[in-house]
């Protein structure tokens, strides 16, 4: 199965993403993972993207489009995808990449929460000032102060968390509304509550795949 999550800032997308991994046996790639990980080795695609991030730059789609290609070479039995695609562009050019291969994508999980809900859940919450992820202060290092997925500070003051959130989920709408036109129109866009708590939601996006 190749599956993709798609879901604002503060959504729970990488734990649904993870969880839904272990279930079904997939690997779960993640953008944020993928790139940290093509530094930290310093492969040659790390270290091109590498130059776009020292200056301050988005690392461009060619980069990203071909560190996904080597990653998907080693699996043929399925993907769960997560951060990536962000903008119909992109979303092409997967679609692209996929069909070289004879391949194509099964379902567009699109985790719906209110924003409200976002804002409820932050207390305990960190998130990056640049990329706009979410972390669970339990789930870092207590020294840590910079976002592990980009290197931008983390903020944890709930105000400046909720401004910079709001900002990102605005963005986020804005970028994705295309996106899942798209998926929708070719008819594998699953919406799915990404309300009530992990399992729950696990739950739905389980019986939307069965
Ligand atoms: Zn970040």
């Amino acid at each position: 199965m190749r599956i993709v999550l798609l879901g604002p800032p503060g959504s729970g997308k990488g734990t649904q993403a993870q969880k839904l991994g272990r279930n079904l046996g997939l690997p779960h790639v993640g953008m944020g993972d993928m790139l940290r990980e093509a530094l930290k080795n310093r492969t040659s695609l790390g270290e091109r993207a590498k130059e776009f991030m020292d200056s301050g730059k988005l690392v461009p789609d060619s980069i990203i489009l071909e560190l996904l290609g080597e990653r998907m070479k080693g699996t043929k039995e399925g993907f769960i995808l997560d951060g990536f695609p962000r903008t119909l562009e992109q979303a092409k050019r997967l679609g692209a990449l996929l069909e070289k291969e004879r391949e194509n994508l099964d379902a567009v999980i699109n985790l719906k929460v209110r924003e409200e809900t976002i804002l409820r859940r932050l207390p305990g919450r960190l998130v990056c000032s640049e990329c706009g992820k979410v972390y669970q202060r339990a789930n870092l290092s207590s020294s840590t102060q910079r976002c592990p997925s980009c290197g931008a500070p983390l903020l944890s003051r709930t105000d400046d968390v909720s401004d910079t959130l709001k900002k990102r989920i605005e963005i986020y709408l804005e970028h994705t509304h295309p996106l899942i036109d798209y998926y929708k129109k070719k008819g594998i866009l699953q919406d799915v509550s990404g309300e009530g708590n992990p399992q729950e939601v696990f739950d739905r996006i389980v019986k939307i795949l069965n």
